[in-house]
This record gives structure tokens, sequence and C-alpha cells, in this order.
């Protein structure tokens, strides 16, 4: 199905962005990787994605909390693919306190790389895919970009605001051949989750299990959602099926925001 696009997928040496950046290799798109981790793990997955899929795959280390790093990141991404058709902005970090005690540096830092950086990329990006006529940008919000939950003040302020640049995006792009939406999930269990469990259980005293349980209080199905299903439907918003569907924020999160 994306046999011949390339797509650029932030955030994507693990967790939700490697899912979709699989899924999409999966489909035909060349991917070009970014994020941090071992240089070793990094290698083999990039290198295990082409062979697997048959693809080209690329990989830049560009840090997302700097404007500089992204507009070089995408402009190397299209002198080796002509163009990104499909960009997904989904890198992120968590950091949870009350406002009272949120570092301000801890706030410029969720701000820089789950908001702002969506904007870097998208305005580097946007002119070569309205040259093609046809893009796809997909940001990667969360449950929290709906509702809120408390010492997530910076996550939930960045998350809500990939919303409103996903609404705006879309009206910007309107009757191009570019859509923009914005996948929400609850729960999936990644890095960043296991980071919120560890400290939850040492906080509590509960044990890994009980304290599963008790996040996932929130999700109905009382089941994470894979990055698999997300990989599925971030490979649905590049059909054709889904063309007019744009500037929306789609829950996949086991019943969450339902309530
Ligand atoms: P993860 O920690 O597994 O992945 C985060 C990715 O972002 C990694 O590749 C990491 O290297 C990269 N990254 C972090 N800082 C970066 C920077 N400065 N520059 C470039 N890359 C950077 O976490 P995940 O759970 O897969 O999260 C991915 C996205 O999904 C995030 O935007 C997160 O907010 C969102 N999300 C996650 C969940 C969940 O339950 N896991 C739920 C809703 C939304």
């Amino acid at each position: 199905m994306l046999k011949g696009k390339t797509a650029l997928v932030t955030g994507s040496t693990s967790g939700i962005g490697l899912g979709m950046a699989r899924a999409m290799a999966a489909e035909g798109a060349n991917i070009v990787l970014n994020g941090f981790g071992d240089e070793g793990e990094i290698e083999a997955a990039r290198a295990g994605l082409a062979k697997d899929c048959g693809v080209e795959v690329a990989y830049s280390g560009a840090d997302m909390s700097k404007p500089a790093e992204i507009v070089a990141m995408v402009e190397e991404a299209e002198a080796r693919f002509g163009a990104i058709d499909i960009l997904v902005n989904n890198a992120g970090i968590q950091y949870t306190a009350t406002i009272e005690d949120f570092p301000v540096e801890k706030w410029d830092a969720v701000i820089a790389i789950n908001l702002s950086s969506a904007f870097h990329t998208t305005r580097a990006a946007l002119p070569k895919m309205r040259a093609r006529g046809w893009g796809r940008i997909i940001n990667t919000a969360s449950a929290h970009g709906l509702v809120a939950s408390v010492e997530k003040s910076a996550y939930i302020a960045a998350k809500h605001g990939i919303v409103g640049l996903t609404k705006v995006t879309a009206l910007e792009t309107a009757g191009s051949g570019i859509t923009c939406n914005a996948i929400c999930p609850g729960w999936v269990l990644t890095p960043l989750v296991q980071t919120q469990i560890d400290a939850r259980a040492a906080r509590s005293g509960l044990d890994e299990a009980a304290t599963i349980t008790a996040m996932l209080d929130r999700q109905p199905t009382k089941q994470f959602v894979t990055v698999e299903q997300i990989g599925g439907l971030a490979c649905f918003l590049c059909s054709d099926a889904a063309a007019q569907m744009t500037g929306v924020p789609i829950p996949i999160d086991g019943g969450w925001v339902a309530q």
C-alpha cells in the first residue's frame, strides 16, 4: 500500500514509534528512524527492518528539542528520498510532579519535545508535500490530549496543544491532498510507561502486577493497547479510505475517554 512512499517517524527507536515504523515498512514504505538509544541496538533495528521488509531505512539521531537539528534531519531525509510523504510526530518524554514541584527545565523539555518539535518538522516538510500534492501527517497525542490527570501538567498541556496543532495543520492543508490527524492512545506498555509503573510501585509498595491493575483502572477494557494496533491505525490513516479524514484526534484507548 505504501510502496514508493517515505515515512519519517520521530522517536522511533523504541515503543510506539518503532511499532508505527514497522507497520509502515511492512506496507512497503521507506523509513527514516529517529531517536536515542544504544548505537548497536539502533543499527540492528535499522538493518533488521530494511532486510525484513525489503525497504530502505535511514536513521537520524537529531534531538527533537533542537530546532536546527530538526530542520537538518528533514533536509537530509528529503535529499536522500526526494520528499517526506508521511510525517509521524511521535517523539515524547514524560515527567510527573505537581505544578508547585515541577522543575522549570522539565516543563521546557516536555513542551519542546512533545509539542514544539511537531511544529518544526511540519513547517520544514510541508513545502515538498504540497509540491507532490500528497501527504500524511500523523501526530501522536494521547488520551491525555483530550482529558487530564494530576501531576502531568507539561505532558497534558503539550498533548492538548498537539491536538490543536493537528486541527490547524488540517485546515491549512485542506484540499491539497495532505491530511493531518492525531492518534490518542491510552496506556501502551512501552519503556515510557514501564518507568511510571516502576516509580508508582516504589512509592506505593505494591508489586508490579497490582500497580498495573491500578493504572489500568482508567482504561475500561483493562488491557494495554499494543504498538501493533497503533501501527495498524497509522497505516489506515495513510490509506485512500482515510483521504477525507483530517483534523481528527482519534482515541485508541480501551474506552478511556468515553467515560
Ligand atoms: P518510548 O520511551 O518507548 O519512546 C519514546 C521515543 O522518543 C524513543 O525513541 C526516544 O529515543 C525518543 N525521544 C525522546 N526524547 C527525544 C529527543 N529529544 N529527540 C529525539 N527523540 C527522542 O515511549 P512511547 O510510549 O513509545 O511514546 C511514544 C509517544 O507516544 C510519545 O509521544 C508519548 O507521549 C505517546 N504516548 C504514549 C503512551 C503510552 O502509554 N506509552 C500513551 C499515549 C501517548
